[in-house]
């Protein structure tokens, strides 16, 4: 059996000529195509991902504004930063790092966001939206996951599909695309009683809870299509939640690093520019 190895690489770069060019011409009419970055605190993974999304943006043309807040700044201090940044209209979109602090309700933060310059799904408008059949608000990782499904040339029509996670950033949303795309999702949790019979019965494996290698060989059946959306630091190195040692018996699996991750920034950038 030949196993694919679905890298991110290839389906970010299917996207990046088509984003670019619209950043291209929306600088030709006179707009600088601007993400804002709204990070409250010092969580080291927030930092890492800004720098990310800060050079994947400029790559591509565009800019971003960082805005650094410290980790006592009250929630409605942020709240009408976003409210202003709503307003601003060289902004394109705002995407506030997540955690934020303990006082502060990420909920209300997403809500705050106006639905068209929400890039990452957090406004319960869009979340609707999704639910409702109209993907393209969805959040980045979910639609990472299913580009990254669909440019493998991975069947999901009839298919089984055990979700393992159910938060409304990853779990919950890819578990409505597949559903859109005529899969049979399952949605596993930290209280799923019987998760290694539904595993075994899985076609395809969407790992997402944030454990990592917590997938082992004998809880999967040969040929089985892995999506690792995990992203765990263990002794300095990046692991995903599927224990590599799976891989033996996968037709086709995402790499970590350089599997989903990388999609799901392209998938961010391709937001910015839907109403372009
Ligand atoms: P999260 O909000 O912490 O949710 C984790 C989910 O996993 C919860 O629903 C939890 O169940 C479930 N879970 C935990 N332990 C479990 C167990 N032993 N068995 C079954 N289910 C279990 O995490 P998240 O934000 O969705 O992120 C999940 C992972 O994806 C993390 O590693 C994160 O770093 C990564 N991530 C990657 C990307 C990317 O672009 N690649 C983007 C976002 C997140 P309960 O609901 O019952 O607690």
């Amino acid at each position: 059996m030949d196993t694919i190895i679905m890298r991110g690489k290839p389906v970010a770069d299917a996207y990046r000529e088509a984003i670019s060019k619209k950043i291209t011409e929306a600088k030709e009419r006179g707009l600088l195509v601007t993400l804002a970055i709204i990070v409250v605190g010092d969580d080291p993974a927030s930092h890492v991902y800004k720098d990310r999304l800060v050079k994947l943006i400029e790559s591509l043309g565009g800019a971003a504004k960082v805005i650094l807040m410290p980790a006592e700044t009250p929630e409605a201090e942020v709240i009408s930063t976003i409210k202003k940044l709503n307003r601003n209209r060289y902004v394109s979109g705002i995407m506030p790092m997540m955690p934020m602090p303990k006082h502060i309700n990420s909920d209300n933060v997403g809500a705050a966001i106006s639905p068209n310059k929400d890039v990452d799904c957090l406004n319960p408008q869009n979340i609707g939206d999704v639910f409702m059949g109209r993907s393209r608000f969805a959040a980045c990782t979910p639609r990472a996951c299913m580009a990254t499904l669909e440019h493998y040339g991975i069947e999901l029509e009839g298919k089984r599909v055990a979700v393992i996670g159910r938060s409304n950033v990853v779990g919950k949303p890819v578990s409505v695309l597949l559903l859109q795309k005529n899969a049979t999702p399952t949605i596993c949790h930290s209280r799923t009683k019987n998760l290694p019979e539904i595993l075994q019965e899985a076609d395809i494996i969407v790992a997402a809870l944030g454990k990592p290698c917590f997938v082992k060989p004998e809880m999967v059946k040969e040929g089985v299509v892995i999506v690792d959306v995990g992203i765990n630091a263990v002794d300095g190195k990046l692991v995903g939640d599927v224990d590599p040692a799976v891989e033996a018996k996968a037709s086709a699996f995402t790499p970590v690093p350089g599997g989903i991750g990388v999609v799901s920034n392209m998938m961010l950038m391709e937001c910015l520019t839907r109403h372009l």
